[in-house]
């Protein structure tokens, strides 16, 4: 039999309801993969159990007739989803051993919808973080190494597990957040597709609160295919979370496919940076190319105020993030530590639990929002926010379909190798990612090449609000002209 691991979920859901194998046959596949690749230190928590019981459940209904369009397949799940039952520490160790009593509504359609829980993936502390670096359970390992060297790399982050996790065929697809790169970071520097998809698109309800205003959870998987089926269960309005949109959830797998002919592509000149390695040119240009030929029509876009977003969401994500803390204190969730009185409690609690990333960001946030610096920070940083989602409005009224852009300023570097003297080096992987997330828009991340080390480099298209379809067509033309990539399995 063919190695069900190395399926894709498209082509796994079709294996299951031609009765080639059965779900827990597809399920005990992948936790064997599993206990094999505990070295990428992907998996914090892995839930064989409850992943069986789900596979056998999923059986009966595939014999039945009735089964779901997810039924049977599994999945991980990024440790920032509020799990029943299951431990969820966001990577933290002041969430301890924290045993939600209750399910998050992107995890809960996936579960409604059939699939399969593998387990909890590793990721930054409260996805703060672009390495997987930052996590309480150590950083993960990303599948990838350099050609002839044995140094590991990080996988990206925040949501490095879910990424290693999919890449080293360890799960067919995972869940991930993305507050300013999140998804489509880790998705590019492991060679798989990743879908941030507009704000408002799935709730954010159950999910640990990092920035709430750019907060957007998003599907990770091998083929763009296979993100557009995830997308679809994952998608949808919950009166739960009042910023989740009230629309129709589309068919997006029937956008695969579909003729991209005559569409508008902007290729902004801001993203060309000084200095940009010319591995990030080529591949750029060679993605324009490669959408040129099915059809499409390039064009030179302006987003004049790119050069301030990073800043600006330094200053915006951190406010939040400060706010959304503040939550934890030692009374109501996770680890407590003693003190004489209570305000000493809540100190020794919070400087026990946070890393130091947690609090930099914690630091900066209170800063900025603290009476006198208000107006001067976090206000004028509102502005320009305003003015970086302006720049997209502007393009997008000019007929202009999607933008194409590079995913990140680089493939994938060491563990260690980056952001230890100056925090700065590793905010700047996000050069491409948050823009996005300012502006509240879907962008997705499709492997389009390799560097000159053999390291997979991602495209980024950023789409209009609510288009997630034009992206799932345009990406998988990209795909399609690219091929696909995977990893050496060195782990196994
Ligand atoms: N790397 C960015 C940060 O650390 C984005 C993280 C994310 O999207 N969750 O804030």
């Amino acid at each position: 039999m063919t190695d069900l691991t190395s399926l894709t979920l498209a082509d796994a859901r079709e294996g299951l309801t031609q009765k080639s194998f059965t779900a827990l046959e597809l399920t005990d596949a992948h936790l064997a993969a599993m206990e094999k690749a505990r070295v990428l230190n992907a998996y914090v928590l892995e839930t064989p159990e409850q992943a069986r019981a789900q596979a056998r459940a999923a059986d009966a209904t595939i014999a039945r007739g009735d089964a779901g369009p997810l039924a049977g397949i599994p999945l991980g799940v990024k440790d920032l989803f509020a799990t029943t039952d299951v431990r969820a520490t966001a990577c933290s160790k002041i969430l301890g051993n924290f045993v939600p009593p209750y399910e998050s509504t992107v995890t809960s359609q996936l579960w409604r919808d059939g699939a399969v829980m593998l387990g909890k993936l590793n990721c930054d502390e409260f996805a703060m973080g672009s390495s997987n670096e930052t996590s309480a359970f150590g950083p993960v390992i990303n599948p990838w190494r350099r050609e002839g060297s044995d140094t590991n790399l990080v996988p990206g982050g925040s949501s490095g597990g879910s990424a290693s996790a999919v890449s080293a065929n360890l799960c067919l697809g995972a869940t991930g957040t993305d507050t300013g790169g999140s998804i489509r970071q880790p998705a590019a520097f492991t060679g798989i597709v990743g879908i941030k998809p507009t704000y408002g698109r799935c709730s954010r309800w159950g999910v640990v609160a990092f920035a709430s205003s750019l907060d957007q959870a998003g599907p990770f998987a091998r083929t763009v295919r296979d993100t557009a089926i995830l997308m679809r269960s994952m998608a949808g309005h919950d009166p739960k979370d009042t910023t989740s949109v009230d629309r129709p959830v589309p068919d997006y797998e029937a956008a695969i496919g579909k003729s991209v002919k005559g569409m508008k592509i902007g290729i902004p000149k801001e993203y060309r940076l000084d200095g940009m390695s010319g591995e990030i040119d080529t591949l750029w240009a060679q993605g324009a190319d490669w959408l040129k030929a099915a059809g499409a029509e390039l064009v030179e876009v302006s987003l004049p105020h790119t050069k301030y977003a990073l800043p600006a969401y330094y200053v915006v994500a951190p406010a939040e993030a400060s706010s959304n803390l503040a939550r934890y204190d030692g009374v109501r969730y996770g680890a407590r530590v003693n003190g004489r009185n209570i305000a000493e409690m809540y100190e020794n609690t919070r400087a026990a639990g946070f890393g130091p990333e947690v609090r930099r960001r914690i630091m900066i946030g209170t800063y900025v929002l603290s009476a006198g610096y208000y107006d001067a920070y976090y206000l004028r940083a509102q502005k320009v926010r305003t003015l970086i989602k302006k720049d997209f409005e502007d393009v997008f009224a000019k007929g202009v379909h999607a933008i194409l852009t590079p995913a990140t300023p680089s493939a994938a570097f060491g563990i260690g190798e980056k952001g230890q003297a100056d925090p700065i080096e590793m905010y700047l992987n996000d050069i491409f990612t948050v823009t996005v997330n300012m502006a509240g828009l879907p962008g997705i991340a499709v492997p389009a090449g390799k560097d000159g080390q053999g390291l997979p480099l991602g495209l980024q298209l950023i789409g209009r609000p609510f288009d997630e379809e034009t992206l799932f067509s345009l990406g998988e033309v990209i795909e399609q002209a690219a091929g696909s990539f995977s990893a050496r399995k060195w782990w196994a």
